[in-house]
C-alpha cells in the first residue's frame, strides 16, 4: 500500500544505490527532461526515466502507433495500433499506468526550427529518441546555442551508438560528424532493427541522464560509444573537448536552427510523406462527412484516417498530415490539396 511516503517505497531500491541516495532521488523528482521522438528508443528512455522518478517528462512525437512498431516500441499495445493513437499520447497513457506521480506532458508535434524554442526551453536535459539526422542537428544547434545538455542515441539493425553532449565541455554531434550522412545511412526500414539494440542504447543513455540529473556529471562518459549486439563489436571515439573549428561549437553557426538544410517532408525511409507546411485547425467531424463520398474515413479525438487506394492519409487536428503509399512529395501535396485544402 502506498502512503504519503509512498515515494520512499517506490524508489527504495534506487535510493539504496549509493550514487543516487535520498539526495539524488530528490533531484530526480525536481528534474525536467524532454524526449524528442517517441519510437523505440524514446519509449525505452521514457519508460526508464519515468520509473526512476524523473519528475517532469515532456514527450514530443509527430507519428502514430502502427502494428509494425510493437516489436520494439515498448510503451505501446495492440489497441494503440488499432486506433492509430499518436505515440506521444499513447506513451503518456502507458506511463500513467505504472507511475501516476510524475508529470508527463505529451506533445503531438513535428519539431522544427519555428517551434523548437517553446518546446525545449525550461528543460534540464534533452534526450534523443528521433529517427533522423535533420532533427538531431537541429537539437544539437539548439543545445549548443543555449548551453543545454543533450544525449544522442540511435539504433539500427543490431548496432547502436550514443554520445553525451555537454556544450562547452565535450564534443557536440557536429564536432564528430560535421556533415549529415544524408542519403547513405541505413534506416530501420532498410536494415531492420533488433529490439535489444534499442534497449541497450536506451539503457546507456538513461543511465547517463541519471548521472547528469543527480549532479554526477564528472562520471559521464566522454566518448562516442558504438556497440553491435550481434557481432559483439564495441568501439569508443574520444569526445572529450569541443573540436577546434567545429561549425557549431567554435563558429556558433546554427544553420539548422536557421532552417537551412531541411527540405525534409519525407518520413525516414518509409513509404510516406509528411505535409506540414501550414497550420490549419481541422474539424474532424466536418472533414469526415466531406471525405465520406471519396473513400473510407474514420476518426477519433487525435487523428482522422482516410483511405483512398492506394493511399492512406492520417490527418492531425493542426492540419498536419502523413500520407502513406508514396514517397513522391508532389503526389502527396496534390492529394492533400484535393482532399484537405490548399
Ligand atoms: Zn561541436
Amino acid at each position: 500500500m502506498e502512503t504519503t511516503s509512498g515515494q520512499d517505497d517506490r524508489y527504495s531500491r534506487q535510493v539504496l544505490f549509493r550514487e543516487i541516495g535520498a539526495e539524488g532521488q530528490k533531484k530526480l523528482a525536481q528534474a525536467r527532461v524532454v524526449i524528442v521522438g517517441c519510437g523505440a528508443t524514446g519509449s525505452a528512455l521514457a519508460s526508464l526515466l519515468a520509473r526512476s522518478g524523473v519528475g517532469t517528462l515532456r514527450i514530443l512525437d509527430r507519428d502514430y502507433v502502427e502494428p509494425s512498431n510493437l516489436q520494439r516500441q515498448s510503451l505501446f499495445d495492440e489497441n494503440d495500433a488499432r486506433e492509430s493513437v499518436p505515440k506521444a499520447i499513447a506513451a503518456a497513457r502507458g506511463i500513467a499506468r505504472f507511475n501516476s506521480q510524475i508529470v508527463v506532458d505529451p506533445q503531438v508535434v513535428d519539431l522544427v526550427p519555428a517551434n523548437i524554442d517553446p518546446l525545449l526551453s525550461g528543460f534540464d536535459l534533452v534526450l534523443d529518441g528521433t529517427d533522423n539526422f535533420e532533427t538531431r542537428y537541429l537539437v544539437n544547434d539548439y543545445a549548443v546555442k543555449n548551453s543545454v545538455a543533450w544525449i544522442y542515441a540511435a539504433a539500427v539493425g543490431s548496432y547502436c551508438v550514443t554520445l553525451n553532449v555537454l556544450p562547452g565541455q565535450t564534443s557536440c554531434l557536429a564536432c564528430i560528424f560535421p556533415e549529415s550522412p544524408r542519403g547513405t545511412v541505413e534506416t530501420c526500414e532498410t536494415a531492420g532493427i533488433l529490439n535489444s539494440a534499442v534497449n541497450l542504447v536506451a539503457s546507456l543513455a538513461a543511465t547517463e541522464a541519471l548521472k547528469f540529473l543527480v549532479g554526477a556529471q564528472l562520471r559521464m562518459r566522454r566518448t562516442l560509444l558504438s556497440w553491435d549486439v550481434w557481432s559483439n563489436e564495441r568501439a569508443e571515439l574520444a569526445a572529450v573537448h569541443p573540436r577546434a573549428g567545429c561549425r557549431v561549437c567554435d563558429g556558433r553557426e546554427f544553420i539548422h536552427l536557421a532552417g537551412e538544410g531541411r527540405p525534409h517532408i519525407t518520413m525516414c525511409g518509409r513509404n510516406s510523406v509528411q505535409i506540414h507546411e501550414r497550420e490549419r485547425p481541422v474539424n474532424f467531424a466536418e472533414m469526415s462527412s466531406r471525405l465520406q463520398p471519396h473513400g473510407n474515413v474514420r476518426h477519433n479525438e487525435f487523428v482522422l484516417k482516410f483511405w483512398r487506394e492506394p493511399y492512406e492519409m492520417t490527418l492531425f487536428p493542426d492540419g498536419r498530415a502523413i500520407i502513406k503509399g508514396t514517397t513522391d512529395t508532389a503526389v502527396a501535396r496534390s492529394l492533400y490539396a484535393r482532399y484537405v485544402g490548399s
